[in-house]
C-alpha cells in the first residue's frame, strides 16, 4: 500500500510523526507543494526562498537515503494534494499540523476530500509543543500575557523525540514525478544578493542539530548575559532551522533537559522557545496578526507614514549606489529606504540592518532597537517593518515576525508599552559596549565623517509620544 507524507513546515526526518506513519503505513512517498495560489496564503519573502530552495535539496538527499522519493509540485494545495494522491494510488495521506488560518482551511479542506474519495488522511502534532486550543486561561479564552500562558504550557509533559525511520528496501514504483526545484526559480537572479547568506548558512536538518548541539555544548551556560551581547556568538542561531522545521521544539527541548541546573542559562532559554510557542498562541487565535493590532486602540494611531509601502527593495540596496561610501547618505533616500538600507546615521540601527541584509538575520537585541527606531522615532506604521522583515530574513516566521513587530509597537499581546522607547545609543553603549557589533557591521560608524542622525532622538520621542497620548 502507497502512503503519502505532505511536508510543509517540517523540512526533516528525525521526529517526524507524519513521515514514521507514512513508512509504517507501507511503501511511502513524499509530497512538497509550493503553495501561493490558495486564498489568504502569504507568499515567502525572497530570503526564505532562497532558504527552502537550499532546504529542499538536503531533504532530498536526506530522502533518497531512507528510499522515500520527493516529489515536488506548485499550485493551490486544496488541488494539487488530492491530485496527486489519486495519481499516485495511495490510500493515505499524513502530515504534521499547522496553526495559521489560510493554511488550516487547505488542511481541512483535503481532509474532507481525502474522506469524500475514501482515502485515510491523518495529521500529527509536531511543530508546537502545544496544541493552541488546549490552553486556555481561567476564563476559557486564549492567553494574552505570556508568564501565565508559559507557566501552564511548560508544566505539561512533552513527548520524546522519535527516531528518523529505518531506511526502506526500494522507492515505491508508479509515484508521477513532480517539477524540477530549479523551475521553481526561488534563487535571486539579478542581482544575486545571497552571497552573505551562503557565508552564513547551511540550510537543513544535519545543519540545524549541529548548530543545537554546539549551541547546548557550550553558549547555553551564558545565555542569560550572553543573549544580549549582539557582538558574541551568544545565542543559538536555530530560529531558521526551527522556522523551516530541521529541527523540532521536542528535540531542542528533550536535549535541553540534558544540561539544565548548569546556571541560569538554560532555563532562560527555556523561556525564548516559550516566547516561540506564545506567538504561534496568538497567531491561532487571532489569524491576521499580521495585518491588523491586537489592541484596537492603536487603529487610530496617526502614523506619520501609513501602512501599505510593500516590501519593496531601495535603489540604493540593488543597484550601484550599494557601492557609495557609507559616511555619505545620498539625499534623496527618504527615510524608509534609510532604515532599510542601514544609512539612518545611528549606529546600532545601521548595523542591525545591515546585519540583516548581508546574511538574513539579526540579533534579537538589535531586531527590538531598530524596530523601534522605525515605529517611534520615523513614525512608521509597523505593518511596514514586518513586511521588510519578512522579505529579508531567512527565518521569517508567520507568527513570530507579527507577534514581535506588534510587541514592540505596543499594539500586540502582552506588548512593551508604548511609551517605552528604545534609545539606540544607550542600548548600543549597554549591550555594545566596546563597539564590536557596529565596527563588524558599519565600521565607518565609528568614524567622526559618519553622516549625521536621520531625526533627532529627543525630538522624535517627543513626537511619538504626542502621538500615542492622542489614542489613550
Ligand atoms: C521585530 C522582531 C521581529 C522578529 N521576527 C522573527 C521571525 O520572523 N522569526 C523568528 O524566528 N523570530 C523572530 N523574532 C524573534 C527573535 O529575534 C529571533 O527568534 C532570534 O533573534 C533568533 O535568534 P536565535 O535563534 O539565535 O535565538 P535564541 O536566543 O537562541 O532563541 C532560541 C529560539 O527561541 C525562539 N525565540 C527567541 N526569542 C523569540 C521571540 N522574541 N519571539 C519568538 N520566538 C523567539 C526562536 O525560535 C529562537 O530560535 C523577532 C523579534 C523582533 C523583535
Amino acid at each position: 500500500m502507497v502512503s503519502i507524507v505532505w511536508l510543509r513546515d517540517d523540512l526533516r526526518t528525525a521526529d517526524n510523526p507524519a513521515l514514521l506513519a507514512a513508512v509504517h503505513g507501507g511503501e511511502a512517498a513524499a509530497l512538497y507543494v509550493l503553495d501561493e495560489e490558495s486564498p489568504g496564503i502569504r507568499p515567502l519573502g525572497a530570503a526564505a526562498k532562497w532558504w527552502l530552495h537550499h532546504a529542499l535539496k538536503s531533504l532530498r538527499e536526506d530522502l533518497d537515503a531512507l528510499g522515500i522519493p520527493l516529489v515536488l509540485l506548485r499550485g493551490p494545495a486544496g488541488e494539487v494534494v488530492p491530485a496527486f494522491v489519486q495519481q499516485s494510488g495511495a490510500e493515505q495521506i499524513f502530515w504534521n499540523r499547522r496553526y495559521g488560518g489560510p493554511e488550516r482551511e487547505v488542511d481541512t479542506a483535503v481532509k474532507e476530500r481525502a474522506a469524500a474519495e475514501g482515502v485515510h488522511a491523518e495529521s500529527f502534532q509536531a511543530s508546537l509543543l502545544h496544541e493552541p486550543w488546549t490552553v486556555r486561561t481561567g476564563s476559557g479564552g486564549p492567553y494574552r500575557v505570556f508568564t501565565p500562558f508559559w507557566r501552564t504550557v511548560s508544566a505539561m509533559d512533552f513527548r520524546a523525540p522519535l527516531s528518523a525511520p529505518e531506511p526502506a528496501a526500494a522507492p515505491p514504483a508508479g509515484i508521477p514525478s513532480g517539477v524540477d526545484l530549479d523551475d521553481w526559480n526561488l534563487l535571486p537572479q539579478h542581482p544575486d544578493w545571497t552571497a552573505g547568506l551562503a557565508e552564513a548558512w547551511i540550510p537543513g536538518e544535519e545543519a540545524g542539530m549541529s548548530a543545537l548541539s554546539d549551541f547546548l555544548g557550550g553558549p547555553v551556560e551564558n545565555y542569560d548575559d550572553g543573549r544580549d551581547r549582539p557582538a558574541k556568538p551568544g545565542t543559538s542561531r536555530l530560529s531558521p532551522y526551527l522556522r523551516w522545521g530541521h529541527v523540532s521544539p521536542f528535540q531542542v527541548w528533550h536535549e535541553l533537559s540534558r544540561v539544565r541546573g548548569k546556571g541560569p542559562g538554560p532555563d532562560v532559554f527555556g523561556t525564548e522557545i516559550g516566547w516561540r510557542e506564545f506567538c504561534w498562541h496568538q497567531l491561532f487565535h487571532n489569524p491576521d496578526l499580521a495585518t491588523k493590532n491586537l489592541r484596537p486602540a492603536f487603529d487610530g494611531f496617526p502614523w506619520d507614514h501609513p501602512e501599505g509601502a510593500g516590501p519593496r527593495t531601495p535603489a540604493i540596496l540593488r543597484g550601484k549606489q550599494a557601492q557609495a561610501p557609507l559616511e555619505s547618505r545620498p539625499e534623496e533616500l527618504d527615510p524608509l529606504d534609510a532604515w532599510k538600507a542601514g544609512r539612518t546615521g545611528i549606529p546600532l540601527v545601521d548595523a542591525g540592518q545591515r546585519q540583516l541584509w548581508s546574511i538574513g538575520w539579526m540579533h534579537n537585541r538589535v531586531r527590538m532597537v531598530t524596530a523601534s527606531f522605525l515605529i517611534k522615532n520615523l513614525g512608521i506604521h509597523w505593518r511596514v517593518g514586518e513586511e521588510w522583515f519578512w522579505e529579508t530574513l531567512v527565518d521569517a516566521d508567520p507568527a513570530s515576525n507579527p507577534a514581535n513587530w506588534q510587541w514592540v509597537a505596543g499594539s500586540g499581546a502582552d506588548a512593551a508599552p508604548f511609551f517605552r522607547i528604545f534609545n539606540p545609543q544607550t542600548q548600543a553603549k549597554r549591550f555594545d559596549p566596546d563597539g564590536a557589533y557596529i565596527a563588524r557591521w558599519v565600521p565607518q560608524a565609528l568614524t567622526p565623517a559618519y553622516p549625521e542622525p536621520l531625526v533627532d532622538l529627543t525630538e522624535s520621542r517627543r513626537h511619538a509620544l504626542e502621538a500615542y497620548e492622542s489614542i489613550r
